[in-house]
């Protein structure tokens, strides 16, 4: 059985959170401040980490800081409506996915185990990613959409395969830029604007309402995750 660490200090959002994460099969701890959730998360080693921002005493944001020191363990935050300068912190300081307050615990949960799968399935080596009907070759650098190939630049491929290895992941700007450092010394976030608009011109039947490299307003982007 999977479990799954709830870091949460209002008793009424994290019994709910925990009765909803039991209903779908996790065994489930909580701790109602960080110190408490780091404590726990050491110790007990938990599967995915479910995480509020706005703890007291120690900020969720440090929390996510400290939790990377030493461990991988997916994490979900919990961020406030409009709180996108948070939302982005978190991702950059290695958070794998957020849901805003209020949240549907449905959603929630969904999230969890798209978390799970997404980890196992980078956890997994390989050498071709196949997202829905798009393919990409690591070891020969190719491409394709729905069988036919298309011709990229290294920024392009680096961009695309960062993406495919996790699809549905939110990637912030920084995020992607990283990935795609070896091949590029622009050192500005925006910059990866112009190769999202690149990389849809050559891939997106209709780069003006794209269906593989999504916006995510305020955060990044991500490949969408593909049906079923
Ligand atoms: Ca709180």
């Amino acid at each position: 059985m999977r479990t799954v660490l709830v870091v949460e200090d209002e008793p009424r959002i994290a019994s709910l959170v925990r009765e909803y994460l039991e209903n779908a099969g996790f065994a489930v701890l909580v701790a109602s401040d960080g110190r408490a959730g780091l404590v726990l998360a050491r110790t007990r080693h938990p599967d995915a980490v479910v995480l509020d921002l706005g703890l007291p005493s120690m900020d969720g944001l440090d929390v996510v800081r400290e939790l990377r020191r030493d461990s991988a363990v997916p994490v979900v935050i919990l961020t406030a409506r409009g709180d996108e300068t948070d939302r982005v912190s978190g991702l950059e300081l290695g958070a794998d996915d957020y849901v805003v307050k209020p949240f549907s615990p449905r959603e929630l949960v969904a999230r969890v185990r798209a978390v799970l799968r997404r980890t196992e399935a980078a956890a997994r080596p390989t050498d071709r990613l196949v997202a829905g009907d798009l393919e990409v070759d690591l070891a020969r650098h190719r491409a394709a959409v729905a069988g036919r190939p298309v011709a990229l630049t290294p920024t392009e491929f680096a961009l695309l395969a960062a993406l495919a290895r996790e699809p549905g992941r939110v990637f912030t700007r920084g995020q992607l830029l990283d990935a795609v450092h070896g091949f590029s010394l622009e050192t500005y976030e925006r910059a990866i604007d112009g190769h999202v608009k690149n990389l849809r011109r050559k891939i997106e039947p209709d780069p003006g309402a794209p269906r593989y490299v999504l916006t995510v307003h305020g955060v990044g982007y991500a490949l969408a995750e593909p049906a079923g």
